[in-house]
């Protein structure tokens, strides 16, 4: 019985201390909300287990046996309970808790793979070396970039032992950097490799530290920019061969005006044989010919200007050539500034305007000669204009006083056609001198009122002898839109209907001529008269449109003496319409006749004169 109490009692302290070890699972699964490293298959077989037992031990009435069992189901059940919490609820385990990553793949990689195999595997050149220079280990790269067998052959060799003598005196001197001073330290290291290449390395060194905080080596990873350098210095290489090839000349100085380089033009022009070669120098040394210091003096002036002002400055500037001749440069000069945005440096470019100057200059006194010649030509017209017409109307007047004078008709008659000869050389004479005279500019654009009805009466009253001594009938109409006075250039209305009207008389044998004048179209500040002059004469080929306004050019021969005439009318109508922006128009049919129309802007008077007033403007000078 005795016996039996002990077995019990034993039983039952087994089963509390089965119960109490689950404690410090549950506790250590709730504090890392971890359940990595539990078998949850093993614990819920054993949760079955006890639950079987107490059943058992129920349906046997041992309720010693049974509340021992609960009480271990309590106790691993919570491991259970936890466990599946935070491996199916939460989705975490000790794996993935500091990466955070749920991909089994990667969680397994992290489990399999030891840290040495990782670093091991690493891309680039990672490696670690004791303070006295000696190598401790390195990614497998690294050995075999380096020529070596192995790990092993790799491990306690120092940098000279690997690398040539002038590389290895650079990357020992980067590592003793960093373990005096106790910084990372980026440099960029040339090594030699296995196969016989020449390669750079980017490399970001740090301090090695043990437990205590000592220094006890550094670690260092390095990757190969042997390609990405190559590349960069090939596209440097372009922008120098560019710059050196380009045309004009091109230079820079720094902010002191000592030159930091050039295009191949100017070293050439400054008698350098290396564009190189002006690296380091002022303008004061380089071998200008003459005048040497005057010349920088004044170079470096500007320059300092651009620079001061942080301005571009363009300007002309004098030089001189090795051979002594005298230059003129057009530079522009631009402020080089850094990524702060301040100025740095200048940036110069000159061209060589010395032949352009010249022709230039050459252009200027030409120009002084031909105006000084075309003084002398108006002189000469007005003196003319003054020299044959009077001395010739005087002639005139006295053939008219004789012809009246004479009594006996076969002298009358003499007379009247020296009369006749000298009134027609005398409209020749006026009609060349006018001619020079429009085609020299000499005549002013003017902008004055003009009584326009008054003037078209003044006109019809000129043209209607010769019109009836042809028998022609002579018609105007005038619409009654068109406004009394308008502004604008008199003489140059006066004078293109008076040689169209001549024209259309003349070229005219039976029949008639008519002037129609209407308003064509209104402006903001005025409106554009219309004048269409038509005749029933000899007519107009259309081919010749545009010939008939070319200067002598004429489609009749005067010496016919049926139409007499110098080709110069309508070359000056078509000029006098250029000049105030007007237009011409030619309709005709050969044998029926010609209608010329021509278009003339005016502006509106804001003040309407009397007739009176403006009729004094429309006096007509034949
Ligand atoms: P000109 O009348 O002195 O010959 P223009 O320059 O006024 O010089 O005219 C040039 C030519 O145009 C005339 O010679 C004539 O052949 C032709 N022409 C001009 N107006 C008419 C017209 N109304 N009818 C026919 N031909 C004309």
């Amino acid at each position: 019985m005795v016996y039996h109490h002990i077995i019990a009692f034993l039983f039952g302290m087994g089963l509390l201390v089965n119960a109490v070890l689950f404690i410090p699972q549950a506790w250590r699964i709730w504090r890392e909300k971890s359940a990595h490293g539990v078998s949850l298959v093993t614990f819920v077989g054993f949760l079955l287990i006890q639950l079987v037992t107490v059943l058992h031990a129920f349906g046997m009435g041992d309720y010693e046996l049974m509340y021992g069992f609960l009480l271990s189901m309590l106790t691993c059940g919570s491991v259970a309970v936890l466990a599946t919490y935070f491996r199916y609820i939460r989705g975490q385990d000790a794996a993935c808790e500091h990466s955070k990553n749920k991909d089994p793949e990667l969680t397994g990689i992290a489990n399999e793979l030891s840290l040495a195999a990782l670093i091991e595997q690493m891309p680039g050149h990672i490696y670690w070396k004791d303070k006295e220079g000696r190598r401790l280990g390195c990614n497998r790269e690294n050995w075999q970039q380096f020529g070596l067998s192995s790990l092993e052959d790799y491990k306690n060799k120092f940098d000279h032992e690997i690398f040539r003598e002038e590389e290895a005196r650079f990357i020992t001197g980067v590592d003793r950097e960093v373990l005096t001073t106790g910084e990372t330290r980026y440099a960029e290291e040339a090594s030699s490799l296995a196969n016989g290449e020449q390669a750079l390395f980017l490399s970001k060194k740090s301090p090695l530290r043990n437990k205590q905080g000592k220094i006890v080596g550094v670690a260092g990873v390095s990757l190969d920019i042997t390609e990405t350098r190559n590349e960069q210095i090939a596209k440097l290489k372009f922008f120098e061969n560019m710059i050196a090839y380009m045309p004009g000349h091109v230079y820079w100085v720094n902010r002191d005006g000592v030159y930091e380089g050039c295009n191949n033009e100017q070293a050439r022009s400054a008698g350098l044989s290396s564009r190189h070669e002006i690296v380091g120098m002022r303008n004061r040394d380089l071998p200008w010919k003459n005048n040497r210091s005057v010349l920088a003096e004044k170079l470096d002036r500007t320059n300092q200007e651009v620079m001061q002002t942080g301005r571009t400055l363009v300007l002309e500037e004098q030089s001189e050539a090795l051979d002594g001749r005298r230059l003129v440069y057009l530079s522009t000069k631009v402020p080089l500034r850094n990524g702060s945005n301040q100025v740095v440096g200048m940036l110069g470019y000159s061209l060589d305007i010395t032949e352009i100057k010249r022709s230039e200059i050459a252009y200027h006194e030409a120009k002084q000669q031909a105006e000084s010649a075309s003084h002398a030509k108006n002189d000469f017209l007005a003196n003319m204009r003054h020299d044959l017409r009077t001395p010739f109307s005087g002639i005139l007047s006295l053939a008219e006083i004789m012809q009246e004078q004479e009594t006996a008709a076969d002298k009358r008659e003499n007379l009247n056609l020296i009369v006749q000869s000298a009134k027609q050389l005398l409209s020749h004479l006026n009609e060349i001198l006018e001619f020079a005279k429009s085609e020299d500019g000499g005549l002013p654009i003017l902008d004055k009122p003009i009584a326009i009805k008054k003037l078209l009466e003044d006109i019809k009253n000129m043209m209607l002898p010769a019109a009836h001594a042809k028998k022609l009938v002579f018609k105007m109409t005038i619409d009654s839109a068109v406004p009394g006075i308008v502004i604008g250039d008199l003489i140059r209305t006066q004078r293109i209907l008076i040689n169209l009207l001549s024209n259309a008389i003349k070229f005219t044998q039976c029949g008639g001529v008519e002037l129609i004048v209407k308003v064509e179209k209104n402006l903001d500040s005025g409106f554009v008269l219309k004048f269409v002059v038509i005749d029933t004469g000899i007519g107009i080929p259309e081919d010749k449109y545009n010939l008939i306004f070319e200067r002598f050019n004429r489609l009749t021969s005067s010496y016919s003496g049926v139409y007499p005439g110098n080709g110069l009318g309508l070359r000056m109508v078509k000029r006098f319409l250029d000049e105030v922006n007007g237009q011409s128009m030619v309709r005709s049919r050969m044998g029926e006749g010609s209608t010329f129309t021509v278009l003339i802007p005016y502006r509106a008077s804001l003040a309407e004169l009397s007739q009176d007033q403006a009729a004094v403007d429309t006096s007509l000078s034949v």
